[in-house]
């Protein structure tokens, strides 16, 4: 082999291992995956969570990464049975990079806490990752850009519960849960998972009336989550 060939050669090489290296993180080639004949990753979930964190944290693939300070990945268990799912960040969040960072998420986490969880031991997270003007309804073409990195999230966590936190984070399910639509307080299927929609806490700041409703929400969840089998993960 001469010079030439064998720098193409090693070249080829370079690149096949740089590609195998990025499926085994997380991402998906499809063309890949049918010629190596291999889609399982080696990779623990929480390794394969920080691989799309870091592949996801300069996405400029919608309109809100010109206004956003950091992309909100998530935080939490990579094997957690419990998933908050919220809309967008807010302000707060934006300006600390972690999610529900404000005093909304204060409420949050105490109601976390109520159900005997510790907020380590959930998962939480955006269905858009950047904060928008509207953080109730971040717009529908922000979510369609956003969901692949949220359907990554869930496949690589597998949780058994995603409590949707407000409309437009319930929203992200409809596809996916069975039935009409996914109504505040009724777990919904979506695979093997269940999805609770409930209200975001920064409506609870709001409307504290509507408390009552989401402690009998998240005691639901509570009770599926005691009463189901743990799986294997
Ligand atoms: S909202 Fe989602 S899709 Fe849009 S720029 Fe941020 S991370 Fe990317």
């Amino acid at each position: 082999m001469n010079d030439s060939a064998a720098s193409l050669h090693a070249c080829i090489e370079s690149l096949w291992l740089h590609l195998r290296c990025l499926q085994r993180a997380g991402l998906k080639f499809d063309a890949l995956a049918a010629q190596s004949g291999q889609t399982a990753c080696a990779l623990a979930p929480g390794e394969q969570l920080a691989a799309l964190r870091s592949e996801t944290a300069d996405c400029r693939r919608c309109r809100l990464c010109s206004a956003r300070t950091h992309v909100i990945f998530g935080e939490g268990s990579a094997r957690a049975r419990l998933m908050f799912v919220g809309s967008a960040p807010d302000r707060a969040s934006d300006a600390q990079g972690r999610p529900f960072a404000g005093e909304s998420g204060e409420l949050l986490t105490r109601i976390i806490e109520a159900i005997g969880l510790q907020r380590s031991q959930v998962y939480l997270t955006d269905a858009v990752k950047c904060l928008a003007p509207q953080q109730d309804d971040p717009g529908d073409d922000a979510g369609e850009a956003c969901f692949p990195i949220l359907k990554r999230q869930i496949e690589i966590i597998q949780p058994d519960i995603i409590c949707a936190l407000g409309p437009a984070a319930a929203r992200t399910f409809r596809e996916q849960a069975s039935g009409a639509g996914p109504a505040r307080g009724q777990f919904h299927r979506a695979g093997t998972m269940l999805v609770m929609p409930t209200h975001h806490p920064e409506l609870l700041l709001r409307r504290p009336e509507l408390k009552r409703e989401t402690w009998i929400d998240v005691q639901r969840i509570q009770r599926e989550l005691e009463s189901a089998p743990l799986r294997e993960r």
